[in-house]
């Protein structure tokens, strides 16, 4: 499967309709190592007005495509989801690394982080972890 097939058929097991922009925004997600923001989405996305996009990143974001995660700024950034989440029922349990220098959100997906055992009576519905610092762009740039 090319990327193409491959974000098609993620739109169709999503009951998504495939449209040109919701396979743009796919790819170009696909293509980051870190999250992007919308904004930063928009300069590069081409001929889709700010409405449609919102409307694709909220819908994949429900469906379990996408997932959110604020910079360091408070910005929203979004980035691909692993294939376990579903609607409603995200499965992101992946560090989140915030970069103090250059703000950038990277999800650090091949971590292997154990699962945390809360004490009785108390019921997950998120859960996140992060850190911040320098990532190694920025890290090489101060050494
Ligand atoms: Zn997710
Ligand atoms: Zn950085
Ligand atoms: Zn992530």
């Amino acid at each position: 499967m090319n990327n193409n097939q491959q974000f098609e058929y993620l739109l169709k097991r999503h009951q998504l309709k495939r449209t040109e922009p919701r396979l743009r925004v796919l790819s170009l997600l696909s293509a980051k190592s870190v999250a992007t923001s919308q904004p930063d989405l928009e300069s590069v996305i081409g001929d889709v007005d700010r409405v449609t996009l919102y409307r694709i990143l909220s819908a994949f974001e429900e469906k379990g495509i996408i997932h959110k995660v604020f910079d360091l700024n408070g910005t929203a950034n979004y980035a691909l989801c692993s294939s376990d989440c579903a609607e409603h029922d995200h499965h992101d349990e992946h560090l989140h690394f915030n970069c103090t220098s250059c703000k950038k959100v990277y999800c650090l997906d091949d971590l292997d982080v154990q699962p945390v055992k809360l004490p009785a009576g108390f019921k997950v519905e998120t859960f996140s972890l992060s850190a911040t610092g320098l990532c190694p762009k920025c890290n090489n740039k101060e050494a």
